[in-house]
């Protein structure tokens, strides 16, 4: 389905990240933990084509020189070079780390600029599953984004990339900073995604914890490098990466 091989991505000489194959199949929910400055969001703006942007943007104001290599496949087809919209169009769709919602606009405005990709009947059926998936944002459907507390800032993240009818959704660190309730809450709502909506979902989170019930398949990423990946089990089985992204304290009596 989505495909990435030997992705290498440079900010000027360094090296983000090296030499990448990640694949996420049909239905999938996969994992990329990592702790800071790992390379997770690196990867999924380059998945997203965002990568793409950001470097076209520092290229005019003479910023740093980025550099990216390596292949991203879509359903067999080579998108490397095909700008974010025209990904999105195909339905891969970032949820970006830390919300960026649009704080001056209510909950419905945000929703319905999600829906700029959706016909009319897709916008109106999305919006009644976004509200039955998470029924605190209907309540607050008139409240202006800003104002909204971090968990239901980030159900309307959510929601608003479910509302451009994704087919790939990429999380990037949807946790960040929220309580374990809402982590469990949000969690949840991810694996129902991936059910009601048929879709798959790259998700990438520092710990790995709250997160691996639902996944399939996950990556470790180290300083931009794919130190481990697996099932569950087969992560879980590696004493020094269950004690770095599980929290598993170790005993050692
Ligand atoms: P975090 O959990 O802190 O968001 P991350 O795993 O998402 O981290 P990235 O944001 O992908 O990591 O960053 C990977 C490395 O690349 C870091 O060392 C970061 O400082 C660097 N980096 C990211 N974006 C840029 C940029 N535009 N210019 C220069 N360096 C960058």
């Amino acid at each position: 389905m989505l495909e990435a091989k030997g992705l290498m991505v440079f900010y000027e000489n360094m090296l983000a990240l090296n030499n990448i194959d990640i694949k996420c199949e049909a239905g999938q929910i996969v994992g990329v933990f990592g702790a800071n400055s790992a390379g997770k969001s690196t990867l999924m703006y380059t998945l997203s084509g965002i990568m793409q942007d950001i470097k076209k943007k520092e290229e005019m104001s003479g910023g740093e020189r980025i550099t990216v290599m390596g292949e991203v496949k879509y359903q067999n087809e080579t998108i490397t070079d095909l700008k974010p919209s025209q990904r999105a169009r195909k339905g891969i769709v970032l949820c970006p780390e830390r919300r960026r919602i649009f704080s001056e606009s209510s909950v419905l405005e945000n929703l319905k600029i999600g829906a700029y990709l959706a016909t009319r009947s897709q916008a109106k059926y999305t919006l009644e599953y976004v509200f039955k998936l998470f029924p605190a944002l209907e309540k607050l459907k008139k409240r202006i984004g800003g104002f909204l507390s971090g968990g239901e800032q980030q159900m309307l993240a959510i929601g608003r990339a479910l509302m451009a009818q994704p087919k790939v959704l990429l999380l990037d660190e949807p946790l960040l900073g929220l309580s374990p309730l809402m982590q469990a809450t949000l969690i949840l709502a991810t694996r129902e995604i991936r059910d009601e909506m048929n879709i798959s979902i790259i998700i990438t989170e520092q710990y790995a914890r709250p997160v691996m019930p639902i996944v399939d398949y996950a990556f470790i990423l180290e300083n931009g490098s794919a130190v481990m990946e697996g099932t569950k089990e087969e992560l879980m089985d590696n004493r020094d990466i269950r004690a770095a992204y599980f929290g598993v304290e170790e005993s050692y009596t």
